[in-house]
Formats: C-alpha cells, structure tokens, sequence
C-alpha cells in the first residue's frame, strides 16, 4: 500500500463567517449527492511545497461535507526525486538533458508504486509530474475516474520533456491545470478543469495574528522589528529567483540603509536540489548581517511563516516561472501589497497597481518596493485591496466546490 498521511479535522461551517452562508449552503447541496464517496489524492510529499499545504486542508474538509477522502504519498529514493526535480525543471521550461537513465529512473518508481497502489476508490487525484505514471501502470482498476492535476506552468515546457510526459497525463480523463495556457500540445481529457490554487484561511499559517504577537516571533530570529522588513517565502530554488530577491533588496539598501531582508523556505522532502540552491543563496548574500536566511531546520513552521508575512512591510515573490505561488496568496490575505514576477499565475492575484505590483527585472523590483515603503498609505490601501481579492477568489472554500462540480461532470459520463 502506498504511504497515507494523517490529516487533522476540519469544519466546513467555521468558514462561514468569512466566505458567507450562501457558499457553506451550495457546497453542502453540491456534496448530498456525492455522500460516502471515495476519494483518493496521491502525491510525492506530506509537507513542504504548495501541494501537501492544499491537502492539507482539502482532505478533511472533503471528509467533513460526507465523501470518504484519503491523502497517500508514494515512494521513492534521492535517484527519483532527482530525476523528477529534473522533470518539474524541465516541464516548466529549463534547458536541460532528458537521459534514457532518467527515463528509466523515472519509469521503475512509478511501475513500483504503481504495483504498491491498493483499494477501490471512486475518484483517483494524481497530483504533479513526479506520480504521474501511476494510471498507466496500476490500470484503471482501482480507481474508476481518474484526474491528473498540474501544479506547475507548463506554459513554454522544453519538449523533450512534455512530449515524454504527454501520453501518460493523456491517459486521464481529466485533467487540472491552474491556467489555460499550461495545457500542452497533444493531450485530449474529456473534462479540463482551469482550478486555481487556494489558501486555508484559518490553517495556522493564515489565522489572524496580533501585529505585535507576529513582531514578537519574528524578533526571535534576530529581526529588528523597529526596523522596515521585506520578505520573501520560498523554496530555495531557482525558479523562485532568491538571487534577485537579494539584489533587489540592494538596491532598496542604498536609499534605505535600515531595511532587513528575510528569505524564508522550507526544505521539502522532494526537492534534493534546494540544498545546493541554498548554499548558493548564502553565498551570495555574503557578510550582510541584514539579510536573513531562514529555514524550517530553524524551526520556521507555519505559524512563523505566517507571522513572517504578517510583520513584514513588503513582500516579494520574484519568480521567474510560477505555477500559481500560494505564498503570494498567503500574503496578500494578511494585507500586504505583493511585488511579484510577471509570470505564471502570479497576475491572477497581483493585479498590477492594485494589490502590488506586476515587476519584469530586479531593477524595476528594488524601485518598486522603495515606492512601497516610502508611501505606506497607499500601501496599507493596496493590502486590504488584497485581502478581499483574495476572500473573494483564493479560499479552500472554492476549491472544494471547484471538486465537488468536477466530480460532478466525471460522474455524468
Ligand atoms: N512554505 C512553508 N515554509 C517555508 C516555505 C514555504 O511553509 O519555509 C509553504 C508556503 O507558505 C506555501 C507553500 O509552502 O504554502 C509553497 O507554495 P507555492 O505555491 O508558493 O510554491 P511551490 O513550493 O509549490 O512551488
């Protein structure tokens, strides 16, 4: 049997308050019919990364409206989750080789869990590059729908990598992507579901905090609280440009010579590559006792890193590529104006000039967040600008109804 993770308990009538009764009521009469369902989401990691923090919340709450859901992990060794960092490189557009030996890594894990999978489920989520062979090799016994959902942006993949990945997403009958565009050429679902992302507003990470109580955390790890603080909340990872993080934050340095920087990322168990990035990352930051490189090994749990996004004055996710960027959301629901790369799902929520700011270089970043924190009035405007775009289109509350209508639409067939 591949590995399950445990979820907590999660109720579905806590959110009303936030999301309004007219939600909690069409997702109760979207899931009666649904009732005792069996649900199964499968991917490569229980924490760290945008992923295991959706299910997280999903699971349960998908066990609270009445359909028997269940998270299990597959396994797998450092050769495969290198070689699939490789694939979620290469899928997102990195110029990089694809080996037989890759191929070959990546074709015996997923034949291994494949033949590890047990049960009989109802619907079979499949989540991401890494497990994505699973329906191939296990068959459809098993599951009787099944749905491939993409976290990644897929939007410009290099080919070798999409046309080696193709046949076995098209295998799906559905198939989840975050943006239209990620949808790549030569794969055919019955149903394509465009779902974004979406954040728990009441996970540890996103409840309400006390300014001071997030500035009491944040002084733990050595920040001057009395002092302006810009964030950054991301795996060390190339993609998520920590490197220009740094030089943008020199050049606010120069007019700001106060500012602290803080680069926040958790080591996921998937991702062998984040250690090397994160060397580099401290190598470049170099002796400037200002910036701070932090990691959950420092104990930065969810609660830190939310208090991290909280206390900040502005935050920043500079990526390069991005399948959505979760952290965006996290922050701009605590009410900070985000300064995001122009990529990926990023323009979804910052909306350029309303709730942050769309940047294309780290130049056009480090004036940016100057602006910011030079005119914190309109900063403070374009935070709650922020908050309630994200009430209104990025809570967990959406998403499962997002489910509830794509169970819906597979059943019909
Ligand atoms: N995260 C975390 N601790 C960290 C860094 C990241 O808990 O030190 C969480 C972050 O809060 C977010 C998720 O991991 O919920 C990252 O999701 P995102 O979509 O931004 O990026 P991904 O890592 O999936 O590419």
């Amino acid at each position: 049997m591949l590995q399950r993770v445990e979820v907590g308990q999660v109720h579905l009538a806590d959110y009303r308050p936030i999301v309004g009764e007219e939600i909690i009521s069409e997702i109760r009469k979207m899931a009666a019919p649904l009732r005792g369902a069996r649900v199964l989401h499968v991917n490569a990691t229980p924490f760290g990364g945008g992923v295991a923090e959706m299910l997280q919340t999903l699971v349960p709450l998908m066990r609270d409206v009445g359909l028997e859901a269940e998270w299990q992990i597959i396994a797998g060794a450092e050769e495969f989750f290198t070689v699939t960092k490789a694939c979620h490189n290469g899928l997102q557009g990195m110029d990089i080789p694809f080996t037989a030996e890759m191929k070959e890594i990546w074709r015996r894990y997923n034949k291994m869990n494949a033949d590890a999978f047990e049960g009989e489920y109802d619907f079979v989520i499949v989540h991401d590059p890494q497990p994505a062979g699973l329906l191939t090799y296990h068959g459809r016994t098993g599951g009787k729908h099944w749905a491939w959902r993409c976290h990644i942006d897929t939007s410009h993949p290099n080919p070798a990598y999409w046309e080696f990945f193709a046949p076995y997403i098209g295998a799906y009958e559905s198939g989840i992507f975050t943006m239209a565009q990620y949808v790549g050429p030569g794969v055919n679902f019955a149903h394509l579901a465009i779902i974004t992302p979406t954040i728990d507003p009441l996970s540890p990470k996103n409840a309400p905090l006390s300014p001071g109580r997030a500035q009491e955390i944040v002084a733990r790890f050595g920040l001057d609280v009395a002092r302006p603080l810009i964030t950054q909340v991301s795996r060390f990872d190339p993609w998520k440009d920590p490197l220009g993080v740094i030089d943008a934050y020199r050049i606010v340095k120069e007019r700001i010579p106060e500012v602290q920087l803080a680069l926040v990322g958790s080591m996921a168990s998937d991702d062998p590559e984040g250690w090397t990035y994160l060397d580099k990352t401290i190598r470049h930051a170099g002796e400037d006792g200002d910036i701070h490189i932090l990691h959950n090994f420092h104990g930065v749990g969810p609660v830190e890193v939310g208090a991290f996004q909280a206390a900040s004055d502005v935050v920043i996710q500079k990526s390069t590529r991005e399948g959505f960027g979760l952290v965006v959301t996290e922050a701009l629901w605590k009410g900070k104006p985000v300064i995001g790369g122009n990529v990926g799902g990023i323009p979804l929520q910052v909306l350029d000039g309303q709730t942050g700011f769309l940047v294309e270089s780290v130049q056009e970043c480090g004036e940016k967040t100057l602006y910011l924190l030079e005119h914190p009035a309109e900063a403070a405007r374009m935070g709650m600008a922020a908050r309630e775009h994200v009430r209104r289109n990025f809570l967990v509350t959406r998403h499962l109804r997002d489910y509830l209508h794509l169970f819906h639409q597979m059943l019909e067939n």
